[in-house]
């Protein structure tokens, strides 16, 4: 299949021009006709497809290479939508859309039963989005509104940011691809499970558990085989047990205070070098000049967890593209939108940690 690469053009004031529109909508028509489409969001890009309709949705595991137990997130464009894929709304859902949609916040309803289980990964629950990235909405709009969407990268590699990723995972596998440029936040939605009380976080995200816990009134905490992954507990959202985020060099998180990790990292670079690997850190902008590695790749200021956020898929991508062997972080702060970033990080790590302390 040839993959269509649709590019944004936008107006000076960052508003879509009438072409862009009618771009759009063809593509809202290739979803419609059970076609694959990828496109851009404030989070990460995703991989759409109808979501009422079984066969599309079958069609996007198999672009991904998606475990079938792995639910998608159904996107819609406007609240009043919502009605016909859930079951009940109650009172939290509600005060949240209120307040986060649209925006990077996902949440688990009872679904109705016009959401067919290859949606769901065959849950009786439903995850719903309402993105505020405007690609976003009038893609789903053009698209009949109901738009199953993961990520839009090969499963088991990083999200794509930017649509260069998104053509290196899905070209000749999809029908078309929206360059509607780099995503602002870059990781994944706070998925939050409403359908208990309180409310459960299942996946951190650019949301979090302060947010919620100040809208709704009560205290809302992450689930726990997130925080402590060697529990052995079963994350609530299926897709969290799988091995995620991943580069394709070995990566090790190097945590405690400044000098000792400069130190520690320091020493496993000189050994990896004169084991004749290629390496790779990634570092705040502070501490760049003290690592001797080959590729040394900045998140930021320090501190900063927004632009730690938006540059790391990004980053982990880049030491695939030169052949890293073997890659050393520092670790950020688990601090409110931290608390995602080190989610995606130790996940991308599979859970390899060195703590100097
Ligand atoms: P992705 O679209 O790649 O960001 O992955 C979607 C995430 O949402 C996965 O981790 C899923 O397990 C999670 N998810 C989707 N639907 C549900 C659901 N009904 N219940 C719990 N988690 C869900
Ligand atoms: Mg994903």
């Amino acid at each position: 299949m040839e993959t269509e690469i649709i590019n944004i053009e936008r107006n000076k004031d960052g508003s879509l021009t009438d072409e862009d529109l009618e771009n759009i909508k063809r593509a809202g028509d290739m979803i419609k006709a059970g076609g694959l489409v990828a496109f851009p969001t404030e989070t990460v890009y995703g991989l759409g497809g109808n979501a009422l309709d079984k066969e599309s949705s079958k069609k996007i595991y198999a672009a991904k290479g998606r475990p079938s137990d792995n639910p998608l997130i159904v996107h819609i464009s406007k609240w009043d939508d919502i009605g016909k894929i859930v079951g009940e709304i109650p009172e939290d859902a509600q005060k949240l859309a209120d307040t986060f949609w649209p925006g990077p916040l996902t949440m688990i309803l009872k679904k109705s039963e016009i959401v067919p289980k290859e949606t769901t990964g065959g849950l009786e629950t439903v995850a719903v989005r309402f993105p505020s990235d405007e690609v976003a909405r009038a893609l789903i709009d053009f698209s009949g509104g109901y738009v199953a969407a993961p990520s839009a990268n090969l499963s088991g590699k990083p999200s794509p940011t930017e649509a260069k990723y998104v053509i290196e995972d899905m070209s000749g596998r999809i029908c078309a691809i929206i360059d509607g440029g780099e995503d602002e936040i870059g990781l994944e939605s706070t998925i939050v499970d409403v359908t208990v009380d309180p409310p459960i976080v299942l996946r951190p995200g650019f949301i979090t558990c302060e947010m919620l816990s100040s809208v709704l009134g009560k205290e809302i905490e992450t689930d726990r085989a997130i925080i402590d992954p060697k529990s052995g507990i079963k994350p609530k959202a299926p897709g969290m047990k799988y091995r995620h985020y991943a580069p394709k060099g070995e990566l090790t998180i190097v945590e405690g205070n400044d000098k000792d990790v400069i130190n520690t990292i320091g020493e496993l670079l000189k050994t990896d070098k004169e084991n004749g690997l290629k390496t790779g850190v990634m570092v705040c902008e502070e501490n760049s000049k003290f690592y001797d590695a080959d590729v040394v790749k900045v998140t930021g200021k320090r501190g900063d967890q927004k632009e730690a956020a938006h540059r790391l898929y990004s980053i982990l991508r880049s030491f695939d593209d030169e052949g890293v062997e073997r890659i050393y972080s520092e670790s950020f702060d688990k601090e409110g939108f931290g608390a995602a970033i080190m989610n995606r990080l130790l996940k991308a790590a599979g859970h390899k940690i060195i703590n100097c302390k």
